[in-house]
């Protein structure tokens, strides 16, 4: 883990945050600024800067993260299939928009119209 990384922090629980899911590998949480009527981010707790970091040897915990993503969308808010749904969204490097340096998804629904912003 990254000492200066604010969503190690979280992770760390020495910031505190929304949690809405934890487990030994993730954790999901309310994001502060919310940019849709359902806005949280899913991390992994260790600490990787962003997708561009990952590697041929970190499939299988990735695979979870994304699978975990719609059980913790629909679970917090988002609404049902078909006519609901949730955007998954990963900001990569400056020009991708990524302010904080820790990988992490933004899960983003609840009832439209809603901004592109995050
Ligand atoms: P952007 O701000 O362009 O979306 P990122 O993709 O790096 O950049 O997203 C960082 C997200 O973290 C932002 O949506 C921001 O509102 C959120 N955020 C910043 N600090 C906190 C915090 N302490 N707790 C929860 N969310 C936070």
């Amino acid at each position: 883990m990254s000492h200066d990384c604010l969503f190690c922090k979280i992770a760390r629980h020495e910031i505190p945050a929304r949690i809405v899911h934890e487990d030994d590998e993730f954790l999901a949480f309310h994001d502060i600024n919310p940019a849709a009527p359902v806005h949280l981010l899913l991390i992994p707790k260790h600490h990787l800067a962003s997708l561009a970091e990952i590697g041929p040897a970190d499939g299988d915990w990735l695979a979870r993260m994304l699978r975990l993503a719609p059980e913790i969308a629909f679970a917090n808010g988002c609404n049902p299939l078909p006519a609901g749904g949730f955007r998954l969204v990963s900001n990569t490097g400056t020009e991708g928009g990524q302010e904080i340096d820790h990988l992490h998804f933004h899960i983003l629904g609840g009832a439209r119209p809603w901004s592109n912003r995050a």
